[in-house]
């Protein structure tokens, strides 16, 4: 459970607040506000504030002195059209913050986006929770034996077993020796110093949660949703990834579906790529030793194309 009854008490009062404003206001994010939705064992991605709508965006676009928009067909392909040519920064104009609980090795590949601003839970301040993430049987894989940097199949029986054991009990002893370093009394019962919490939490594995507050404009969050939600990122940042997309979609519905269309789901080519298609078309057999490509190119064109 990531919430205790507490914690919830609390998002439920804030989100019985209702405040009026002239600032624009989305509906499909208002709706998702201060909401934990679940990710993983005991994490959770939750909505803290935004700024802008799919309109802020034409509205920075356009420069206007009001809101900006047209009709909603002409502003869904000005936003069609900033997205197709690159033109970034009026995405830019709309923020999302975020109230993120995550394992460590989750934190370390997230924190890579530098793009963002963040705030971490202190755990030289505070003590850190008895939490840590052990996979479902279903995402614990084996080592992938053509990616290096992926994984295969789900291990299974005895192997699986085994696994699961070692995960949680090397976790547990960690945390143990954690909690005893920095208590006030030693084993024995008999008053102690206690180790300093920024030292102790050096004991701790990387499948411990940690959390953080994280701003981004929208343009980066698309590079951070097109990054990582992608099949080739690491499932336990992807699950993350894909709770936001859905946040994001009912937020700026037509910055979102544009994004789908464009960067998701579209592909990139290569010169040598676009020259391939062409022959293609022509009627050309083209393989991968008359495409000038390598082989492993050759499998990813042929992965969008094929
Ligand atoms: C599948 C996958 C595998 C990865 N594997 C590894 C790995 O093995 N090892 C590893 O170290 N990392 C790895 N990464 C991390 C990756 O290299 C990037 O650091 C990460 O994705 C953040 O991307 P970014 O720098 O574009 O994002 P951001 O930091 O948000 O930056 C966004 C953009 O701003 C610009 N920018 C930001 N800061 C600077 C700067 N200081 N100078 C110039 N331009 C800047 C760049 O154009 C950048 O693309 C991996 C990422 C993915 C998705």
């Amino acid at each position: 459970m990531p919430l205790s009854p507490e914690q919830q008490a609390e998002i439920d009062a804030q989100r019985a607040e209702t405040h009026q404003t002239r600032r624009a206001v989305a509906p499909g994010m208002e709706a998702w506000l201060y909401k934990a939705v679940p990710v993983l064992d005991h994490g959770f991605v939750r909505a803290i504030d935004y700024m802008g709508d799919d309109a802020a965006i034409c509205q920075a676009a356009r420069v206007s002195y009001g809101r900006g928009t047209k009709s909603v067909s002409n502003d869904a392909g000005l936003i069609r059209y900033l997205m197709r040519h690159w033109h970034s920064t009026p995405f830019e104009m709309c923020e999302l913050k975020l109230h993120v609980k995550l394992p460590v090795f989750v934190a370390r590949q997230w924190i890579r986006h530098r793009t963002a601003n963040v705030n971490e839970y202190s755990a030289r301040y505070s003590i850190l929770d008895r939490e840590f993430y052990i996979p479902e049987p279903g995402a614990l894989a084996a080592q992938s034996t053509v990616n290096n940097q992926g994984r295969g199949a789900a291990l299974e029986g005895a192997e699986a077993a085994r696994v699961l054991d070692w995960l949680r009990d090397d976790a547990t002893r960690a945390y143990d020796h954690y909690e005893a370093m920095i208590g006030e009394t030693g084993p024995d019962g008999t008053p102690q110093q206690g180790l300093a919490r920024e030292l102790a939490r050096m004991n701790l594995p990387a499948n411990v949660y940690t959390q953080w507050y994280w701003k981004v404009d929208l343009h980066n969050l698309f590079h951070f949703l097109r990054l990582r939600a992608d099949s080739h990122a690491q499932w336990e940042i992807r699950v993350y990834a894909e709770a936001i997309c859905k946040m994001v979609a009912d937020w700026v519905p037509h910055a979102y579906s544009a994004f789908e269309d464009y960067r998701l789901g579209g592909a990139q080519l290569s010169a040598k790529g676009v020259e391939c298609v062409k022959r293609m078309l022509r009627g050309e057999e083209v393989t991968q030793e008359t495409s000038g490509m390598s082989k492993g190119e050759w499998r990813e064109f042929m992965g969008v194309v094929g």
